[in-house]
């Protein structure tokens, strides 16, 4: 393999990232651990798994976690930064001088990440899933009224719905049009952006993971990696712990000035309901965390949010003609992967920035 070169560490399928993910850590001599996905398979009949590999001395007491395929196609990205981190020698040799703790979790959402969707096997989007369900579920009473509007029974939507859903956006706003469509609803099952009403397999295979690795640990850094959002290729990290100035002001000192939190209307992001990262405050009650996401841009908002509903159209009508149905899943693809050599290369070394800062910063705890 050329290790000179970023490229060949991402892939262009599930199997294929989920093989070279295994092969950069056994070449690493990482523990690796397999969470299997029950009663599913992949695209290509391949079995699904969440897989993890670790490094670091067993007494560690600060640990960096990277992740990737929270939303299913955003995998391909956060897979082949994860690859690349195994590879690079440097990085490694910075990690074992200052005895901090490796964590790479590979496709929080295999399911999706192999069928390229945003949700999970069971439609829910994992960013909106880790909320306290014993509590009441996040209102969105204004989702029901989106949601024929953004979802047709046709596809393509006749330019009459266009119209429609344009009319609804210049009566409430485009703000208060996002916040309805993508905050999160727990009311319509087969909806878009739906939250679920239990903790999903994904959640709490994530605990686990958690809490065996993580909880004993003093300092915790996560960087969760994501695509869809911001300008191509630039690398926004977006603040995903709690609306508490000592946890904000922590992610600050490592990662920068340019942190930004949804809550203070910062971010490409909006406030969501249950984002995965927010776990660590229940499995790691005792660490001081710094949480964030980095989230790359891939193409314009508009074009983004228009092949997602495509996507969401295309898994209310699994009987669509053959050609649709690959021309939809080739746009999901192409829209939270940019298969060019140059974004791989922005997103890797924007990436490495974030981890050798996260080093740094736990290191200096
Ligand atoms: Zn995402």
């Amino acid at each position: 393999m050329n290790r000179t070169s970023v490229i060949p560490h991402f892939s262009g399928s599930y199997v294929e990232a989920r093989q070279q993910f295994l092969d950069a850590a056994a070449c690493r001599r990482a523990t690796t651990q397999s969470f299997v996905l029950p009663h599913y398979t992949g695209a290509l009949g391949e079995r699904l798994s969440i897989d993890t590999a670790s490094l670091g001395a067993a007494d560690a007491d600060r640990m960096l976690i990277l992740s990737s395929g929270t939303h299913g196609p955003e995998g391909f990205c956060g897979s082949g930064c994860q690859v690349a981190t195994l590879h690079d020698d440097d990085l490694i040799a910075r990690l074992d001088k200052s005895g901090i703790a490796l964590l790479l979790i590979h496709a929080v959402n295999p399911y999706g990440f192999s069928h390229l969707q945003r949700t999970n096997q069971d439609n829910v989007d994992l960013n909106r899933n880790h909320i306290d369900f014993d509590a009441p579920l996040p209102a969105n009473d204004a989702y029901a009224e989106i949601d024929p509007l953004v979802l047709p029974d046709a596809w393509p939507p006749s330019q009459e719905h266009e119209r429609a859903l344009g009319g609804y956006i210049a009566r409430h706003g485009m703000p208060a049009y996002h916040r309805a469509l993508s905050g999160g609803q727990y009311a319509m099952p087969g909806g878009m952006f739906y939250g679920g009403r239990a903790p999903t397999w994904n959640n709490r295979t994530m605990r686990t993971i958690l809490r065996a690795h993580a909880a004993r640990m003093k300092q915790v850094a996560w960087i969760d990696a994501h695509t869809g959002l911001g300008p191509r290729g630039h690398g926004e990290k977006i603040y995903a712990g709690r609306n508490v100035s000592a946890d904000l002001a922590r992610a600050r000192s490592w990662w920068g000035a340019d942190v930004f939190a949804p809550f203070d209307d910062e971010s490409e992001s909006p406030v969501v309901s249950g984002p995965v990262a927010s776990i660590a405050y229940d499995e790691c009650p005792d660490t001081a965390l710094g949480l964030i996401a980095l989230e790359f841009g891939t193409l314009p908002f508009d074009e983004m949010i228009y092949r997602l509903r495509a996507r969401h159209w295309l898994l209310r009508h699994p009987d669509a003609p053959a050609a649709q149905r690959h021309a939809i899943l080739r746009q999901i693809r192409d829209a939270f992967y940019c298969d060019h050599d140059e974004w791989k290369g922005a997103v890797w070394a924007q990436t490495r920035v974030a981890l050798v800062q996260a080093l740094t910063g736990l290191a200096n705890a």
